[in-house]
Parts: structure tokens; sequence; C-alpha cells
């Protein structure tokens, strides 16, 4: 029966961990409803347990044996009765920690790497070719060149995705090597959990034995002093061992609150790069290749001119959002049987489009730029010509412009009741100076990324 079960577990869960977690397991007995597996280590048993106990339960029923429950012990090969605990857990070594469950909050606990993260679907553009490149470097798997590997920016633009890439990628060209993705909540979890079951060796022996580790959204235990420490002496024993590590967080190690000081420099030793918010370009990149995808799955869909620019255009907050906005397109659409229009678009999106206004008004972008340059708020909107106060209040009008979905004269009335054709020309200016002028393009890229972020 268990020969049975396997392609179907192997569908379920994914080949990557079936292979580290599934296949070490020992059949043992089926008895009364219950089945037994022998594990190498309780803590291997646990987490099998956790995160594939239902699924193989599932899976042997389907396949007619009667399983009420399935129990993992730690094999019988291991002496558990004699206390050695410098000895080597003898199958530990095959324990094979490879690519461990999806790690974004929103996603299962469990679930195995999503399929679809894979470099093959990641859009580049300008914000995110850094990052790409980088994560492309380590999935290369040659010889460890920067550790770690930092990736971060705000949610959504992809950090998840590059770091799924970089383990199946791995996993292609390397099968041998130990992948181990998690999140750092799940790491916090896993690492409390050995704590209180008093399995904090097989804890260790399990992260200090992988080639490569993967922890997501890494700022998730700033604050967490026990973690912390658990987590900087993995880092260094796999640094010391010329272990591979990538590591992301939503800001730069240095910005992260109530993170140790050691930590951070630890993090800031290797390659850090940042994704930046998407541009228009990128956005419309990533619906174009959505939309490819789905062209095969429902034949005869019409988009009609425009939505995909149109949407690129309004919604600017995060990649996943986008996504939804075109997911639900598509189902209501299909549902309806009508060509996508502008018009259906705005209808059937309303409400997050709406929410996508609603994210960044002219006031913010006025406060903000006036905080950058120190100047105050209400020179703004007031009539002061000096350059000093005059630039700033150009650049923000700039900003209103991309930023916004707002007209120019709605602009206009925003900074104090000015006419369209002033605004117009603070824009222009704006873009005149900065082709020559970097200093203002860095700026300018900062200001954006903030408010946006
Ligand atoms: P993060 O981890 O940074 O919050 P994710 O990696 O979870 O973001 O990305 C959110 C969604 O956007 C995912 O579905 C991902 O596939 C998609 N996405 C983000 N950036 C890109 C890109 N450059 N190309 C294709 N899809 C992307
Ligand atoms: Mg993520």
């Amino acid at each position: 029966t268990w020969g049975l079960v396997r392609e179907e577990l192997i569908k379920r869960v994914g080949r990557n961990n079936y292979v580290t977690w599934i296949e070490p397991l020992k059949f043992s007995d089926l008895r009364q409803g219950v089945a037994r597996f022998e594990v190498p280590t309780s803590f291997f048993g646990d987490w099998v347990s956790r995160n594939f106990g239902d699924h193989i339960r599932a899976q042997l029923n389907h396949a007619g044996a009667q399983v009420d429950r399935v129990e993992f012990a730690v094999s019988a090969t291991r002496p558990a009765a004699a206390p050695q605990p410098a000895a080597p857990a003898p199958a530990a070594t095959r324990a094979r920690p490879a690519a461990r469950p999806a790690a974004d909050a929103d996603d299962m606990p469990g679930a195995p790497l999503d399929s679809r993260f894979t470099f093959d679907s990641f859009v580049v553009g300008k914000p995110n070719e850094l990052a790409h490149a980088a994560a492309r470097r380590v999935a290369e798997g040659g010889p460890v060149t920067f550790n770690p590997l930092f990736l971060y920016g705000g949610v959504g633009l992809g950090k998840t995705h590059l770091m799924h890439a970089i383990a199946h990628e791995l996993q292609t060209r390397q099968p041998h090597l130990r992948v181990l993705y998690l999140s750092a909540e799940q790491f916090m979890y896993r690492f409390v959990q050995a704590l209180r079951e008093r399995q904090i060796m097989d804890f260790k022996e399990l992260f200090r034995s992988v080639d490569v580790l993967m922890v997501d959204d890494v700022q998730f235990i700033a604050g967490k002093d026990s973690t912390q420490e658990e987590f900087f002496h993995t880092f260094n024993a796999l640094v010391d061992q010329n272990k591979q590590i990538v590591i992301s967080a939503d800001r730069a190690p240095g910005e992260i609150k109530d993170l140790e000081d050691r930590i951070k420099s630890r993090l800031q030793c290797g390659l850090v790069v940042d994704l930046h918010p998407t541009d228009y370009e990128l956005r419309l990149g990533i619906l174009q290749q959505k939309v490819e995808l789905y062209r095969s799955q429902y034949r005869g869909l019409v988009i009609a001119d425009g939505v995909l620019e149109f949407l690129a255009h309004r919604i600017t907050t995060n990649v996943r959002v986008l996504e939804g906005a075109l997911t639900r397109l598509f189902a209501f659409a299909s549902l309806v049987g009508r060509e996508i229009t502008l018009e259906l678009a705005q209808d059937c999106l309303a409400d997050i489009l709406r929410a996508s206004d609603r994210k960044l008004t002219i006031e913010e972008i006025q406060r903000k730029v006036a905080d950058h340059y120190n100047i105050r708020l209400s020179d703004m909107i007031g009539p002061k010509r000096v350059r000093t106060i005059a630039r700033p209040r150009q650049i923000a009008m700039y900003l209103a412009k991309q930023l916004t979905p707002r007209s120019l004269p709605e602009i206009g009335r925003r900074f104090g009741g000015r006419d369209h054709t002033t605004i117009m020309h603070g824009v222009r200016k704006i873009e005149e100076l900065m082709a020559t002028d970097s200093q203002l393009a860095d700026d300018l890229q900062l200001l954006r990324r903030q408010l946006q972020g």
C-alpha cells in the first residue's frame, strides 16, 4: 500500500518535501487503525506529523487502508535508554532537511514551496534587477561569494518569490544539496517548541546540517531575545562552514528595530540588495505575463486595449494586489462571458481602485517632501518663491502628478489654489532637472520609495 501512496504524496506535498520528510520514514506496522512509522529523531517525527500527518493518513485511506491515526516513533536502532548525549544520532544524517513550507503569513503552514515562484515567472525590471541578479548568482550554487544575501523591500515586491526561485533552482541543479527554507516566524516557533520539548540538540543539529539556509521575513525575530540568540549561533555556525545563507526582511538590516547590533552587523557583511517599489513598466510586464498564462487556460478571452495599462497605472501598491485584481477580472469576465473592457474593469474593481487611491494623498506627499527638505508644510501651499522652498514645492507637485490619479487642476487646488499651468510648469521643470541632476534623481527615488513602500 505504501508504494501506491508514494506517487500521490509526491503530488500533494511536492517532491522536495517528499524527499526530505517522507522518504526517510520507515513503515513499521498498521494495527487497529493506527499506522506507525519510524523516524530518525523525535523532532523529525514531530515536524512530519504536524505538516504531513494528515496527507499521509488521507492517502493511506485513499489507497484502501483503514487508518484513523498515524504515529511516528523514533527508530529502535537508536539507543533510547542508554544516555549517550554526545553520540551523534545515527539516523539524523538521513534526515535531509530541504525546502520547507512557504513562509508568508497568509500561506498555510506546511505548504510546500510554491511551484509558481520560479525565475521563469519572475518579471525583471529596473526596480528589481539587482535583487534578481544576486538571487540568480546564489541559485547557480557556485562557490559562496557573498554571505549572506540579504534581500529587503516592501510587502508584495517579490522577496518570497525570489527565495522560492532560488530553492527551486538549487534543487534542480544540485539535488544533493540540503536547502532549508522557512520564515523567521517558523524558525521561532520551531525553536520554542524544541525548547519546550527538550529537543534543542535535534533542533541545532537540523539547522546546522543544511547547505543552504533561507529565512524569510527576518524582521519577525526582532525583540525576541532567545530566538535571536539561537539565530545568531545558527548563522555563525553555517557561515563558518561556508554554507550559503539567504535572508529577507521588509527593511534594511540597520533599520530593523530591536534587533541586536551584532546580528545587524552580521547581516550586513554579505550583499544587501533592495527591491524597489514597482514602476509602471514592471507592473505592466507582470500583468502581460499573467495574461499570457491565463490565455493558455481560457481561450477566447478578450481584453480590450488599454485595460492592462489602466491597471498598471492605477494599482501601484503591491504586486499581490495587482495580481488579485487581474484574477478577479478574469473570473468575472469568464463567468458572464464578456470581453474585458475598461468599463468592466472599473466596475468590477471599484473597491480595489478606491483603496489604491486612498493609499496616497497629496497632503502626505507634501508633508513628506517638506520633512525631507526641512521646510514647513505651510510653505508648500504658501506663496514664497525662494529657491529653497520653490524647488521642494515643485518636487511635491511632480510626485503628486506621478503617484496619485489627480488631475492638474485638482493638484493646483491642493497647492494653495495655484493654476494648473503652474503645476504643469513645476512638473516639467523637475523632469528636466532630473535628467542631469543625479542628487535630485536620488532624492526623488528615495521619496517615492518612502511614499509607496
Ligand atoms: P514579498 O515576499 O516581497 O511580500 P511575494 O514574493 O510574496 O512578495 O510577491 C507577491 C506576489 O507578487 C507573488 O504572487 C509574486 O509571484 C508576485 N510578484 C512579485 N514580484 C514579481 C515579479 N517581478 N514578477 C512576477 N511576479 C511577481
Ligand atoms: Mg514574503
